[in-house]
Order: C-alpha cells, then sequence, then structure tokens
C-alpha cells in the first residue's frame, strides 16, 4: 500500500496506574514529571506488570502523531510509522493499536530484546510522573530503514516526521535520512519533543536542520534552541519562529514553516517567505472539565497539522486541525483519539 506520511520514533508502550503515590515515595520520583530511568529505577516495570492494575495504550512520541495523522486521513492516503520494537506482548500491543487506528507499522524486530516503555504513575487523580525505558527502541538499524519492505513506504511519501528523541541515540540515522529525503524532494518535519533536545543535542538539530521543510516545537523547546543559538530574545516567540525559519536551507523551496504551539496560549507560524509577518491562532479554550490529561497534546497536534498539510488545506486550516485533535487527545487519558472516526 502507497504511503503518504511516513513517521519514525522511539515505539513505546505506556503502563498506566493509578494511586501510585506508594511508587513515586518508593523510586524517589517527582509527581509530575518525565524523566528517563536510571538503573534505580529499571525494576519498576516488573513491579507494576506483578502488582498493580496497569492500563496498556499506545505512546511515543512520533507515534502518537502517526495515530493522529491516521485519524484525520482516510485513504488512498495512509501514514506508516517505523521504529525499533522487541518480540514481546508490549510490542504486539503497539501493533495491535496501530492496526485498529489505520497506522501501517513498520516495526524493526530485535529478538530476545525488549519492547521500550513509559511508566505514567497518576497521583492525586491528575498528577503524572512519568518514567520511560527505552530499551531496544534507541536501537534502530538504517539498514531497516531501506530494507524492501519499508522503502517503498519512504519513497511514496510526501512527508516524512522525525521525533526529536530520535537525535539522542544514533542520530546518524536520523540524519542520514533526513539529507536523502530531502534530496528526493520530500518535506522532512522535525519536532524537537523536549527542551532537553536542543539544549543538549544542539549540534545533531543543527545538522538537521538544513534539511527541514518543517520544525514544530513547543514554547520551552524554542526556548532552549534559542538559548543554544545565543539568540537576543530567547522568549519571544515570534522572533524565534523567524531565527528558526531564517536557518540556513538546502533546497531553497519550499520555504520553511515553524510552529510553535504553547499549550493553552496562541501558537506562532513563521514562514521563511514572509519572516516579518508572524502568524497567530488562538488556541480554542477548553473548560476544566474537559482537560483530562495535556500528555502528548503536542503530538496530536502534530498529527492533526500534517493530515490537513498532506491534503493540501491552508495553513490555517492546518493549525486548525493541529488544535481539534490536540483538544481530542487532551479530553482523554492518555494519548487516544476518539475512535471510530465517526467523522467520515
Ligand atoms: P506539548 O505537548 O508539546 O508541550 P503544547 O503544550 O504546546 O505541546 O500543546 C499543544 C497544543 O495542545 C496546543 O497548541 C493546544 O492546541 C493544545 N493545548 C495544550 N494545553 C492546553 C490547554 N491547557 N488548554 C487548551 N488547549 C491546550
Ligand atoms: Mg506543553
Ligand atoms: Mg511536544
Amino acid at each position: 500500500m502507497p504511503c503518504t506520511i511516513f513517521c519514525v520514533g522511539h515505539p513505546l508502550i505506556d503502563m498506566q496506574v493509578r494511586q501510585a503515590e506508594d511508587l513515586i515515595t518508593k523510586y524517589n520520583l517527582k509527581a509530575n514529571d518525565a524523566i528517563l530511568a536510571g538503573a534505580e529505577h529499571e525494576p519498576i516495570y516488573e513491579e507494576l506488570v506483578r502488582e498493580r492494575q496497569v492500563v496498556y495504550v499506545a505512546g511515543g512520541a512520533a507515534q502518537n502523531t502517526a495515530r493522529g495523522a491516521a485519524y484525520v486521513l482516510t485513504k488512498p492516503h495512509s501514514v506508516a510509522f517505523a521504529g525499533c520494537v522487541g518480540d514481546d506482548d508490549l510490542a504486539e500491543q503497539l501493533r495491535a493499536a496501530n492496526q485498529r487506528e489505520g497506522v501501517i507499522d513498520a516495526y524493526q524486530v530485535k529478538k530476545g530484546q525488549k519492547t521500550g516503555a513509559c511508566a505514567v504513575l497518576i497521583s492525586d487523580g491528575h498528577h503524572r510522573s512519568l518514567v520511560t525505558t527505552l530499551r531496544v527502541a534507541k536501537d534502530l538499524d538504517e539498514g531497516h530503514l531501506w530494507s524492501p519492505t519499508v522503502a517503498p513506504l519512504i519513497t511514496s511519501s510526501k512527508v516524512i516526521y522525525l521525533e526529536g528523541y530520535l537525535f539522542t541515540h544514533r542520530p546518524e540515522v536520523s540524519i542520514r535520512l533526513g539529507k536523502k529525503v530531502s534530496e528526493m524532494g520530500k518535506i522532512l518535519v522535525v519536532n524537537l519533543s523536549a527542551p532537553y533536545i536542543p539544549r543538549l543535542y544542539s549540534a545533531q538539530i543543527q545538522e538537521i536542520m538544513p534539511y527541514c521543510d518543517i520544525i514544530i516545537s513547543n514554547e520551552a523547546e524554542a526556548e532552549a534552541w534559542a538559548v543554544s543559538n545565543n539568540h537576543a530574545e530567547p522568549t519571544n516567540m515570534s522572533l524565534v519562529a523567524k531565527a528558526i525559519a531564517l536557518h540556513p536551507k538546502a533546497n531553497p523551496t519550499p520555504p520553511r514553516i515553524v510552529i510553535i504551539t504553547h499549550g493553552a496560549h496562541s501558537t506562532t507560524v513563521v514562514c521563511a517567505d514572509k519572516p516579518d509577518r508572524p502568524k497567530i491562532y488562538p488556541v480554542p479554550s477548553l473548560k476544566e472539565e474537559e482537560i483530562v490529561d495535556t500528555n502528548a497534546a503536542g503530538d496530536a497536534f502534530a498529527g492533526g497539522f500534517l493530515g490537513a498539510y498532506v491534503l493540501e488545506k491552508s495553513l490555517d486550516e492546518c493549525v486548525g486541525t493541529g488544535h481539534r485533535l490536540a483538544a481530542m487527545c487532551i479530553g482523554q487519558e492518555g494519548p487516544q483519539y476518539k475512535w471510530p472516526n465517526t467523522r467520515s
């Protein structure tokens, strides 16, 4: 089946547990936080399976985005997701979510290895402490992307989407992929994903940037990029978006689009061909009771935006679709969309 959007990232299964106050104390975690598991946290995953009622939900930033884009699109447009998993139950659960939601699964499976997971420890009703163990997710091989089953998904796609977390391990795989697809005339989209990405992996981000046609970030990531690049006004989103838009680009067309979301605040968009005319889009406000879980709102936004983008909608409509998918994701526990999609 031809593919329209090809997403790459760390496949992770979210393991949600409620009333996790004791675990937060035991593992010395903060109630509202997101960390990579250290050796001291590793036993938590087994403990959850053994002793708790775990709700398994498909997660992983780019996979959330792929599922969001699939929600917006209907055939003949389709969305694929590539990442590295083990040959275990967790991979089966991720695969089932993709299948249910119409995402083509292009997983690399490593025998005897474990699929990445994110412990989502919910305390006092709405606090969330996320503890991620990447396991085999960090080991995606370049050869897999260009294998006979996966390469056609890339070559038929219009858009290639990379989550920023990819730049923490084996960045050369993502940078070479970005360069190659840009040379093929595809639209390369990168999400900065977390403030520590532009902060700690600034060199890798600089290396991929010339190939990027669209860059998506939230306000904290944009600020971190600006600080890493000695920008004079790192909290001025219009100016930071302009600086990212005007960063050197390998292909002169299309002009780069930079999108900075900011939670409930307005979303800022700057196109490189009109760098001094930022577009500011207000976010439709949500009532307190409509906000169930803001986790993965930005991933959902990216999915909505890209779905509309490949349908050749206007920029205004793409941002509007992004905001709608984000609101839908926020209205539910975990990164989920309201399937079945009765809209189409
Ligand atoms: P990230 O999840 O990457 O931090 P944001 O927090 O900027 O991304 O959220 C992305 C989008 O989700 C926003 O542009 C907005 O549409 C929606 N959103 C996030 N938080 C809220 C909120 N509190 N109220 C309404 N919409 C929100
Ligand atoms: Mg946010
Ligand atoms: Mg985000």
